[in-house]
């Protein structure tokens, strides 16, 4: 088993961090801020004293942090991981960020002798809890059989999507569809309810029909049918609508500079960001019910 440091150790990371423990890997962790880093060590996992103690001996690296600037910020910095990391450490970001930052710090990584990928992660927070992410991996033949093992520790699937950056480019178009998804989902629910339909029933009624969804099945926004989903605990994250904005557009970034229409995420971002503005910025995203059902915090 691998020596592994996880880098963030927010909603996803800590969880991911501590599978990579079970799995039998000699794991620590390290995130800027303190609070982060006892909430960790409460649960069982290990910190290393700063960023250069977390990174010795590291013979992976995974990052999983809130957006392109901080990756950026964190691989490239003037303390960041290509000065502390040693040429072997194989160095795996799995924040969901921009294809052109990732394709610049990859290529900045490459050329100075490291093998890195981008390994952004489907499934949210319950999925990082059980261990039974998605990654979808952007790099080398090489480097993604060699992040293949590590990524397993945390995922049930792991599958290659092509050169550096190809992870987040199809990560992208997963979280455009899954935000649209939601939105839409939260609008059939507050129809129904406006209709005189209990929300419980509808839930049973489209999770057995042509409308169901990931969204419906597995993070149902109406309190009850899903224990798990952040509904039932006035919707602390989970998936922060701040970050749910961020992919948003981020997919809408994508589609200007690929020349591609996509009007309903067009729509569904603007709802988002409305969220944002309206103080649900820390809220997990699927909030939207909420806001629609009676725009109180
Ligand atoms: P979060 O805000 O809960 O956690 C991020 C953590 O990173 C914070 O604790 C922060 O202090 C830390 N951090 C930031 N910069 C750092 C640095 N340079 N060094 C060390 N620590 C640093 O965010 P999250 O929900 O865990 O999401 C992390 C990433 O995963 C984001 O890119 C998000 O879009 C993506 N993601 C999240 C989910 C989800 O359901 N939460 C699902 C899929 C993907």
């Amino acid at each position: 088993m691998a020596k592994v440091t996880v880098i963030g150790l927010g909603n996803m990371g800590r969880p991911m961090a501590l599978n990579l423990q079970k799995a039998g890997n000699e794991t620590l962790g390290w995130d800027l801020v303190p609070a982060a880093r006892d909430r960790f060590t409460s649960e069982g996992g290990r910190i290393a004293n700063g960023l250069e103690g977390a990174l010795k001996d590291a013979d992976a690296v995974v990052s999983m942090i809130p957006a392109g600037p901080d990756v950026h910020a964190a691989y490239l910095g003037e303390n960041g991981i290509l000065v502390h990391a040693a040429k072997e450490t194989l160095l795996i970001d799995s924040s969901t960020i921009d294809v052109d930052t990732s394709r610049a710090v990859s290529k900045a990584a490459t050329e100075a002798g490291y093998m890195m990928v981008d390994a952004p992660v489907s499934g949210a927070q319950p999925a990082a809890i059980a261990g039974t992410l998605t990654f979808m991996v952007g790099g080398t033949v090489e480097a993604f059989e060699k992040a293949k093992p590590v990524l397993e520790g945390m995922g049930t699937n792991v599958i290659h999507a092509g050169p550096a950056g190809s992870g987040q480019a199809a990560k992208i178009c997963n979280n455009m569809l899954a935000g649209t998804n939601m939105a839409v989902l939260c609008e059939a629910l507050h129809l129904g309810q406006g209709l005189g339909l209990d929300p419980k029933v509808m839930f049973e009624i489209i999770n057995k029909s042509s409308g169901q969804s990931w969204a419906l099945t597995n993070y149902c926004p109406v309190p009850g049918p899903v224990p798990a989903a952040a509904s039932n605990r006035n919707f602390e994250p989970g998936f922060a609508t701040a970050l749910m904005t961020k992919d948003m557009t981020l997919s809408q970034q994508a589609a200007q500079s690929a020349g591609v229409s996509t009007p309903l995420a067009a729509q569904a971002r603007a709802m988002y960001q409305l969220l944002v503005n309206s103080g649900y910025a820390d809220k997990d995203f699927s909030v939207i019910y909420e806001f629609l059902a009676g725009q109180k915090k």
